[in-house]
């Protein structure tokens, strides 16, 4: 009798969508989705806590309305995943939480997973008719990102190869229609504006294509100076009740957001030898960029696929589909320790091995409370380069160095007060280490022995210095013997 396909949940909680989706294999059984975006408009742009907020009473209810949608019961889930980063740390707290109680609650797998690497998961969605054919580059584009990956395999070798350097391209959407005057988000509003517009009657800057740039930012992506260009032009010239100028303003900005992330992923494709380019992120709806990614790609041989609207969007089908990939191929779940991770490197796909698995040797991390995570020795060396997530795993030599000085300090602290020196040092050092989670003894050893020498430096500094003083105030007059 041959075994039953898993079924797997998938959490997402990285931004404003609470997501829960439900998969078999590469059939989607649910996806529904939950947004918090009215709750955002009158702020104009997502307010973390208030998205983490509406995670934790959206939960139970999309939960139950994915099991409805996908005819099942709790105890037919096999296994739970979730995003564990990157987006807001609160609003990923909340969907890690919730994911890992579920699976203990089930006593069922638990997969933490990359929301990056999980929008291209959509494509092993063949009940969708989608297809993953590897290697590929991805655009991932929403309010929070604008990166391009590089996937070679999607759950052992996903190389991030750019990323914006300031706003998301949908962040740029966003504060670009508030200035026209446009409702929340903006987006879809330019998007809608624009098809009345004329995308040539204005020419905005393009970030990070000029020569100069290709050398350090060939692949990355850069939306303020497009965004301050069309403030400071709107500031002059604007007026909100002449419906063309809109139109055309929301046009040619639109223009050139499509321009550069069309042209770069298409150069990113051919510069790695990659004859494909998958689509992700709110933007992808953009009829624009549909439209410019299909026609420049068939141009330059490059079949560019974009998914449905509902999974192009955050969603949790996109993540139990990815984690139904990893069962597939028998790799072990998530350990319970880990964390959510708001900047979480593309290149790490799974985010924490179940120790005794195939990894076990855990890296530990600084304690950034919320912000950290532990990452297995091969995800250290995937990570090479990748520096926001390699100061988590610092080897701790502060502690030591605090401990040695405050040592030094107190065999010193007799000899006229030369101890004084490697006392301060010991203070400093042992401040700065004090948080240092695999440090801390160390470190309170170092402060407590250096506290201890400065105070006795200071005294025997105090009682070799009065008789000299005393001695010399006598010879020079000013004192009676
Ligand atoms: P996140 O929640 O991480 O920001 P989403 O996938 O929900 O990502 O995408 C939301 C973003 O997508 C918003 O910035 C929104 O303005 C943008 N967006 C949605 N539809 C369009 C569109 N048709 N054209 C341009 N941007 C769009
Ligand atoms: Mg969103």
């Amino acid at each position: 009798m041959s075994e039953r396909v898993p079924v797997v949940v998938g959490i997402e909680t990285s931004c404003d969508e609470t997501g829960v989706g439900i998969v078999q294999g590469d059939t989607l059984l649910a996806n529904v989705i939950a947004s918090s975006m009215d709750q955002h408009a009158r702020f104009g742009g997502v307010v973390p806590e208030v998205a983490a907020r509406a995670h934790l009473e959206a939960l139970p209810q999309v939960m139950d309305d994915a099991l409805k949608q996908a005819g099942l019961d709790r105890a037919d889930i096999d296994a739970v995943a979730v995003t564990s980063g990157p987006g807001l740390a609160g609003a990923l707290m909340v969907g890690v939480g919730w994911a890992k109680g579920l699976a203990q609650s089930l006593d069922v797998p638990f997969y933490a997973v990359n929301h990056l690497v999980g929008h291209v998961g959509v494509e092993l969605l063949s009940s969708e008719g989608r297809q993953l054919d590897t290697p590929t580059v991805a655009l991932l584009v929403s309010g929070g990102h604008t990166s391009l990956l590089l996937v070679r395999d999607i759950v052992d070798d996903v190389e991030g190869v750019g990323d914006t350097i300031d706003d998301a391209a949908g962040e740029a959407f966003d504060k670009v229609g508030r200035l026209l005057g446009l409702p929340y988000p903006g987006g879809p509003q330019i998007d809608r504006v624009a098809k009345d517009g004329d995308p040539t009657r204005y020419t905005f800057p393009r970030g990070l294509t000029q020569a100069k740039d290709q050398d350090k930012h060939r692949f990355n992506f850069s939306f303020s100076g497009l965004k301050t260009a069309v403030a400071r032009w709107w500031e002059a010239n604007g007026d909100p009740t002449d419906h063309q100028m809109v139109a055309d303003v929301a046009a040619s900005f639109q223009e050139a957001v499509v321009d550069v992330l069309v042209t770069k992923a298409l150069d990113a494709c051919e510069y790695h030898g990659v004859p494909r380019l998958v689509l992700g992120g709110g933007v992808s709806a953009n009829s624009r960029l549909r439209e410019v990614a299909l026609a420049r790609g068939a141009e330059r041989n490059i079949d560019v696929r974009i998914p449905p609207l509902a999974l192009c969007t955050d969603n949790g089908a996109m993540i139990a589909s990815l984690a139904s990939e990893m069962l597939r191929r028998g790799r072990p779940a998530t350990s319970m320790s880990v964390a959510a991770t708001s900047t979480l490197s593309p290149s790490v796909t799974q985010a924490g091995v179940d120790e005794g698995a195939i990894h076990t040797a855990q890296k530990s991390t600084t304690d950034h409370s919320n912000d950290s995570v532990s990452v297995t020795d091969d995800d250290v060396s995937a990570l090479a380069g990748k520096e926001d997530t390699l100061r988590k795993v610092r080897t701790p030599w502060t502690p030591l160095l605090s401990l040695l000085f405050g040592v030094l300090a107190v065999a010193l602290s007799p000899a006229f007060g030369l101890g004084m020196i490697p006392a301060v040092l010991g203070i400093i050092s042992g401040h700065r280490a004090r948080k240092h989670p695999r440090g801390r003894v160390q470190s309170a050893m170092g402060l407590t022995l250096s506290y201890f020498a400065l105070a006795v430096s200071i005294a025997v500094a105090v009682v070799v210095a009065t008789p000299i003083i005393r001695a010399l105030l006598i010879s020079g007059g000013f004192l009676l013997p």
